[in-house]
């Protein structure tokens, strides 16, 4: 019995003696399968590959973590140090000795959270690893493929991790996308983490927002509106989205915001 990895979008699964004919993540719509087909592999074979995991400070009390090489679609996730404990945000498929002995100096895991389920990844094992729960949306349960009694679905647009870090349902690429905020980074003036469910893009003075980044597939103007005014009480200066380097360090807030009102009059028009 082995826990396979799918290789397009690296999400790991329930224990079988075969892996099976298809990911269910891959098959809808957001993503797609490679040309080649269907691949597994699995993270002891990943260890025999040569898989290791690279981390480095992204910004302040943030340490970004992901495979080299790239696996997946190159995910990132990013350890986030607070006052109040450390919480992984996002998840990668791979870990290996020297990543667990480096977040263990920096004082473990006390809670994984992830924005949607491009990056399940293989949280399980982190969260057995580091002894913590897991925190994802329930409007996305369905495309839980490893289960485990340490998730925690929560509900509603708001789940408070800690005194500083609350997790923030705003839809979109997906019904239960989430974005994080911790309200004391900044110095004070506040941080979010969008994953993807708000991306980067080339000119990094801008966002998007899209159902599909790989497919090309927008978000109609509704979504659009209730993404922003899920996002209207919580102040930020500093985001940091779901690739290596991809952060808007000064008024990311004005920066989204423009976004938002530029996409939604040009599907206006
Ligand atoms: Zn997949
Ligand atoms: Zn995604």
């Amino acid at each position: 019995m082995k826990h396979y990895i799918c290789q397009t979008c690296g999400t790991q699964y329930n224990a079988k003696r075969q892996p099976i004919a298809f990911c269910p993540i891959c098959e809808d719509e957001r993503l797609y399968v490679k040309d080649d087909g269907q691949t597994w592999t699995t993270i002891e074979e990943m260890r025999e590959n040569g898989y290791q995991v690279e981390h480095r400070e992204e910004g302040e009390g943030l340490i970004g973590i992901g495979i080299s090489p790239a696996f997946g679609f190159g995910q990132r996730a990013l350890l986030l140090k607070t006052e109040h404990g450390n919480i992984l945000w996002d998840c990668i498929s791979y870990m290996d000795q020297e990543i667990i002995a480096m977040i263990k100096a920096e004082g473990g895991i006390d809670a994984i959270a992830i924005s949607h389920p491009h990056y399940y990844g293989s949280m399980v094992e982190w969260a057995e690893q580091f002894d913590c729960p897991i925190f994802l949306h329930a409007d996305d349960a369905a495309f839980v493929m490893r289960e485990s009694d340490r998730i925690t679905f929560w509900e509603g647009n708001r789940h408070v991790i800690n005194e500083d870090v609350t997790i923030v349902r705003l839809g979109g690429h997906f019904l239960g996308s989430a974005v994080l905020h911790w309200e004391k980074g900044a110095d004070g003036k506040g941080v979010l983490l969008t994953g993807d469910t708000i991306q980067l893009v080339a000119d990094k003075r801008w966002v998007s927002f899209m159902y599909s980044y790989p497919n090309q597939i927008p978000l109609p103007i509704r979504e659009i509106k209730q993404m922003m005014k899920r996002l209207e009480s919580y102040p930020f200066y500093t985001l940091y989205g779901s690739k290596w380097g991809e952060i808007i360090r000064e008024d990311a807030k004005v920066r989204v915001k423009k976004s938002a009102v530029r996409y939604i009059q040009v599907l206006d028009n």
